[in-house]
């Protein structure tokens, strides 16, 4: 559940991505669709030209033409200002960026063998580009003369902002750095940008490998009828004469996990999962992993910084790594605690059903399903036929509409790069047009897993408004021949917590691209996701939309109080195995010193450092650690985390008002949402709710005080 961030370390400053139509000098590359004029509704990419083969090329030819803006700035005659260096840098790379934008989203979304290579091809050649400008001591010569004018240029709150971020970036990029060291953090960068596409590409590949045939009903316990569907259909798929298949997905393993009766298959999918990445296979990620840390280690030193974490946790709200543990210190003893008391009660249960042998991790979820039966009577899938996929997507939609009056208009006319997306045209009450919002539901192969929000294009006002393009992307269970795809109740929290990004980029209303949306601090981002969960499960939200797909009926109270009850008894766990990862993540990025052991003993020691008992797994172990070594989380997976205290925080301030929609609340927040990165996470808080956020409504929400 992220927010994609593509670029390591915030030199996304200068890819900024608008998209407005294309002076075309070059005639012979009027055949790349990437590269001509795009006719299409709202300036949408035209998915439907686009080869997978056109983006290599595009890019290239972009590189190039980015190369010649960025020579314009540097040798423009003129004194520096604002305008001819700090807005002509913003504004350069349109054409780049709209590639890449598009680039992205599908090859995260809908990938195939053209599209992976491609991402081998041109992971090294971005970062050696964005290096280069990044790198340039001529244009941060320019940037720096506006730099130390800035008290005298009578610049907006905003122009200031961006200047004072665009060399604060600059400064941390190593543009002071002289010949061999700069040369050095070149070699890292471009090195750290290929490993990370390895670590991605294995772990897709380790996913994909694994597969456990079942041929004996009896050993799927009480699955739901649509996985049981679904795994039929998979175990076709995969040539096999007949039975189910399970995988690695979540929506495949998670169930299994939870209901099968058969321990030791039990044991080999969970095992399966754990072991990604860790098979001393040609899909290992072992190596990559040290190798990445140290680089890591080497650059931030390089910058001036003791670590990796201190480097990028000092752009964040947090500032400081010791923050962070101090955080996370404040709940791990009483999730621990928590978690403790639940594993013993769940091994007695194991116990007391005669098995012998001791309680494993790949017991927990079948034990937490039962206990949850016996105790709340409550079984997750029974929230299934209330969350038909469409219904919540409209719920979404009408939570949308009662906070800050927006309306959805499904655009079927546009392009789409795969034929399950819908596309909706998003507009203020009195029509107004306001973006564009792509929602791609289904799991499948071609997709990584997860959910995740990106943007095609990024809201601006420079010249003109320029509206935002925005993509919700999830791995729901896809309908069968005889069942609409269903939720849980878990998998429409998630569509709330994507749409809660989604709004972030199209209530943007700044004037720079890089400073709107979700452009802000890694450690803010997920509040205006997370906030977005608390509504759905409101009686008043639920009777909007979780209605049962065949009879109508609303979702009963009592199963949601229920399901309350249910949940909060794992809060525990589920909190123990996050926070696990977000000190493993911030273990790797606080090395001082290479590390020289292997990863299983790096991870083993860091796990026993905070008493993490043997039954819990970090939520992601190190090898399969995509947010820290494919994605651009290191040191940011506690944001989460942090982001929830501001979460819990701010749905506290909207029930003490006594209305969950309370309008004046929602003006303010809206604002919030519109002003994106354009001022510190800091300063967006307090103008939000006029004071700094406290953690407390997060304890009591956590049942933790
Ligand atoms: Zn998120």
């Amino acid at each position: 559940m992220n927010k994609v961030i593509v670029i390591v370390l915030g030199i996304f400053l200068f890819l900024s991505c608008k998209n407005e139509t294309v002076n075309e000098s070059d005639t012979k590359m009027n055949d790349n669709p990437l590269l001509a004029e795009w006719n299409t509704p709202f300036g949408v990419p035209p998915f439907d030209l686009i080869q997978s083969e056109d983006y290599v090329p595009a890019c290239r030819e972009a590189i190039k033409m980015h190369k010649e803006e960025i020579d314009k700035i540097v040798n423009n005659e003129e004194a520096p200002t604002f305008k001819n260096t700090i807005e002509a840098l913003e504004t350069s790379g349109k054409m780049l960026s709209r590639i890449t934008s598009a680039f992205y989203a599908v090859s995260g979304a809908n990938t195939n063998d053209v599209l992976k290579e491609a991402r081998k091809v041109l992971s090294p050649e971005l970062t050696a580009h964005r290096d280069e400008i990044a790198l340039n001591e001529e244009l941060f010569k320019r940037v720096d003369v506006v730099f130390n004018q800035r008290e005298e240029l009578n610049l907006t709150a905003e122009e200031l902002f961006l200047l004072e971020e665009m060399h604060k970036r600059y400064i941390r990029s190593g543009v002071n750095l002289e010949g061999a060291q700069k040369e050095r953090l070149k070699e890292i960068n471009k090195r750290l940008s290929e490993l990370s596409t390895i670590f991605g590409e294995n772990l897709l590949n380790e996913t994909n490998g694994f597969e456990l045939h079942v041929t004996d009903k009896k050993d799927l316990g009480n699955v739901s009828e649509s996985l049981k569907a679904s795994a039929a259909e998979e175990a076709v798929k995969r040539g096999k004469e007949s039975g189910w298949v399970f995988t690695l997905q979540r929506p495949s393993i998670n169930p299994f996990l939870q209901t099968s009766p058969n321990r030791e298959f039990r044991e080999k999918l969970f095992q399966g999962y754990a072991l990604r990445g860790d098979n001393d296979n040609k899909n290992d990620n072992k190596d990559i992993i040290i190798e990445m840390a140290n680089l890591r280690l080497e650059r931030a030193n390089l910058l001036g910084f003791r670590s990796h974490a201190d480097l990028v946790l000092s752009n964040n709200m947090s500032e400081t790594a010791d923050a962070v543990y101090e955080l996370m210190d404040q709940l791990w003893p009483s999730a621990l605690e928590m978690a403790k008391k639940d594993r013993d009660a769940l091994s007695e249960m194991m116990k007391n059903e005669g098995i012998e042998g001791d309680f494993r991790g790949s017991d927990w979820r079948y034990y937490v399903d039962k206990i949850r039966t016996k105790r709340y009577n409550f079984n997750e899938d029974e929230t299934r036929p209330y969350f038909e996929f469409n219904s919540v997507r409209e719920g979404a939609f009408m939570l949308a509409d009662k906070l800050f009056g927006l309306q959805f208009k499904l655009l079927d006319e546009a392009p789409k790069w795969h034929e399950d997306q819908q596309v909706y045209e998003v507009l203020e009450t009195d029509g107004t047009h306001i973006g564009v919002l792509y929602m791609d539901f289904f799991t499948r192969e071609s997709k990584r897993g997860g959910a995740w929000m990106n943007e095609l294009r990024e809201q601006s006002n420079i010249d003109e408004f320029i509206t935002p393009i925005v993509t919700n992307n999830f791995n729901f269970p896809p309908p069968t021949k005889d069942t609409p795809s269903l939720l849980s109740f878990t998998e429409a929290q998630t569509l709330f917590h994507e749409f809660g990004h989604a709004l972030h980029g199209l209530l943007s209303n700044v004037k720079y691209g890089s400073l709107s949306g979700t452009n802000v601090p890694r450690d803010f981002v997920e509040f205006p996701s997370q906030v977005m969960e608390n509504w759905m499960s409101e009686p008043e939200v639920l009777a909007l939309y979780a209605k049962h797909y065949i009879t109508g009926e609303v979702i009963p109270l009592e199963m949601i109080d229920k399901m309350n009850e249910a949940n909060s008894f794992n809060e525990g766990f589920r909190t123990v195995e996050y926070l696990a990862a977000v000190y493993l993540d911030l273990d790797w990025h606080s090395i001082t010193e290479p590390v020289e052991k292997d990863v299983r003993t790096f991870e083993k020691e860091a796990m026993e450092k905070i008493g993490l008992i043997d039954e819990i797994l970090p939520r992601y172990r190190s090898t399969y650690f995509a947010h820290i070594f494919s994605g651009g989380y290191s040191s940011g997976y506690y944001s989460y985390q942090w982001s929830e205290v501001l979460d819990a925080d701010t749905y506290n301030e909207f029930k003490k008002t006594g209305d969950i929609f309370d309008a004046d609340l929602a003006k303010k927040y809206r604002k919030m949402l519109s002003d994106g990165g354009s001022k510190s996470g800091m300063d967006l808080y307090k103008d939000l709710l006029g004071r700094t956020p406290e953690i407390e409504s997060l304890l009591k929400k956590k049942g933790f005080n």
